[in-house]
């Protein structure tokens, strides 16, 4: 575990990486841009920011774009993740539902506001409790089965 003089390290580099991200928001639609940034076991940090579609369901959040950038290029765990927006706004339950799979309870999770310079910290165990998990992976032998073979 981090002691907390690494944790506000790691937070502040995080919450610099997020707001770095927000400036490449693709948000014309709804005009909320979003920056997120994701911070690995192996200590490297991964930056996205929302990416909107005029087909709105193909609209990405920044907190997905930071995890599945992290996850293609190697990353396996993800210890803690800042997202920034103008208000404060938390991770949607979709977004929740993907750190989960790379995460764990004690994902920390930074929440802030840049029109109002506050900063919420939760855990992931507290946005999404009892989350979705499969119980095993996949033996191969599955993937023949589902496969219709
Ligand atoms: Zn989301």
């Amino acid at each position: 575990m981090t002691d907390l003089s690494q944790a506000e390290n790691i937070r502040e580099k995080l919450l610099a990486a997020a707001r770095q991200a927000r400036h490449h928001a693709y948000a014309p639609y709804s005009g909320y841009a979003v920056g997120a940034a994701v911070w690995c076991d192996e200590g490297n940090v991964f930056a996205g920011a929302n990416v909107e579609n005029a087909s709105f369901g193909l609209t990405v959040c920044a907190e997905r774009v930071a995890v599945y950038r992290a996850i293609s290029e190697g990353a396996q765990h993800i210890r803690a993740v800042a997202v920034v927006t103008r208000d404060g706004g938390m991770p949607c339950g979709a977004c929740r539902q993907v750190l989960a799979e790379f995460g764990d309870e004690d994902t920390i999770v930074w929440c802030a506001s840049e029109e109002r310079g506050d900063l919420a910290e939760y855990r992931l165990g507290e946005l999404l409790p009892a989350a979705f998990h499969l119980t095993g992976r996949s033996t191969g032998e599955d993937e023949i089965i589902l496969g219709g073979v």
